[in-house]
């Protein structure tokens, strides 16, 4: 196996800039048109997180969406937008809107589809479990996967694969993270989604990252690059080593390898474009409870009582707009008069609502040990 990847830098989000980046990404893997043809239905799926603006590097930018628009245009085809937001609907219009999505359909004449209303397909894993997936992604046929590369406080980063966690419409998400409480029990229910939707083109938009802990509550972390493949494994493996993290640290990476989905190693990739160790990359803040991961389960349940990291409140941030309480998987949180409260007894640490606080009044809070040990 030889997996192309194409790596091209991008120094901003200009669109000049942009077009042509995600151009010499095509042309690298032999150009569009060896993917998408005249007239067929093409879903273009970005990181649409939150109802943030793009300078929050929260969600994939707008111009790399464009970009790949007009080209999918160019050839004929039709192209479709969407993606389902994290957390319980509140208004799929005002993320549109925010994360200038609206404005991309505007200018290029692509329609929007909201996965809430339109429907979903039972698919099933070849092991006999089954998801329901939005029908636009399982209708389409071409999917182009667009996402942001951030950190990730319970799956440590979030690239290719974990994009298209993105098929599950709304509140179905929080039943799977409900399902799979452990975190690779989650990576694994990710993957099988992943199995499920994979996209025939991913392109990753690497420009302005996010590090610390994201996935919405990091820093914008500049590293201005795009770069795509037929196959998101292979990109969540270079996405991993130009984040720092250590070969195989990403369970979603390592489950998809031995499913067969991506290379079994590095090797295995052929880089087209900038070489890695030519680009002079900045060194991304890892998540702050990514030490916890590298404790095997049998010790972590021995010394849980005095090394936890777990979600708590900011006082000042909180607006006790009540997302969180709504979007808890575990009703593990409950409405308060000036904040709402944790029953930590029944919290599985999945991040939602570190994830979806609009204000990033949520922190990771830390045992003392855990402060000494991490
Ligand atoms: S913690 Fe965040 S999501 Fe929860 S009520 Fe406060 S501001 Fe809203
Ligand atoms: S409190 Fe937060 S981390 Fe705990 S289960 Fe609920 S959403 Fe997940």
């Amino acid at each position: 196996m030889n997996i192309p990847v194409s790596v091209v830098r991008c120094d901003d989000y200009t669109y000049p800039n942009v077009h042509r980046a995600v151009q010499t990404c095509f042309d690298h893997l032999g150009g569009l048109k060896r993917f998408v043809r005249k007239d067929q239905k093409v879903l273009i799926k970005p990181n649409l997180l939150s109802a943030k603006d793009p300078s929050r590097a929260i969600t994939t930018h707008p111009m790399v969406v464009r970009a790949v628009t007009e080209q999918v245009q160019n050839l004929g085809a039709v192209p479709i937008l969407g993606d389902s937001p994290g957390g319980v609907d509140r208004g799929i219009r005002r993320v549109w809107e925010n994360t200038k999505l609206s404005e991309v359909a505007g200018q290029t004449g692509a329609k929007l589809v909201a996965f809430e209303t339109s429907g979903v397909h039972p698919k099933t894993t070849p092991a006999g479990k089954t998801y329901f997936i939005a029908k636009p992604v399982v209708d389409a046929d071409v999917i182009i996967s667009l996402p942001k590369l951030k950190t990730h406080t319970l799956t440590l980063m979030t690239c290719a694969v974990k994009n298209m966690f993105g098929s599950i419409p709304g509140f179905r998400k929080a039943e799977y993270h409900k399902q799979a409480p452990k975190p690779k029990d989650f990576a694994q229910v990710v993957v099988d989604i992943f199995s499920l939707t994979r996209p025939h083109l991913t392109l990753v938009d690497a420009v302005v990252c996010m590090d610390g802990d994201g996935p919405s509550s990091g820093d914008p972390k500049y590293a201005g690059l795009l770069f795509s493949s037929t196959n998101a494994v292979a990109l969540d493996m270079v996405a991993a080593k130009i984040m720092g993290f250590k070969d195989n640290e990403i369970d979603t990476t390592r489950i998809a390898q031995k499913k067969g989905l991506g290379p079994k190693s590095f090797e295995q990739i052929q880089i087209h474009g900038e070489r890695l160790e030519d680009i002079p990359l900045p060194k991304f803040v890892l998540p702050s409870n990514r030490f916890i991961k590298m404790i095997p389960d049998f010790l972590l349940k021995l010394i849980t009582p005095f090394v936890w990291v777990r979600p708590n409140i900011l006082d000042g941030n909180c607006t006790n707009c009540n997302v969180c309480v709504e979007n808890c998987p575990t009703k593990s949180i409950h409405k308060g008069k000036n904040r709402p409260h944790f029953d930590y007894s029944r919290c599985i640490n999945c991040m939602c609502c570190h994830e979806l606080c609009p204000h990033r009044a949520i922190y990771l809070q830390k045992s003392r040990l855990a402060r000494r040990i991490g």
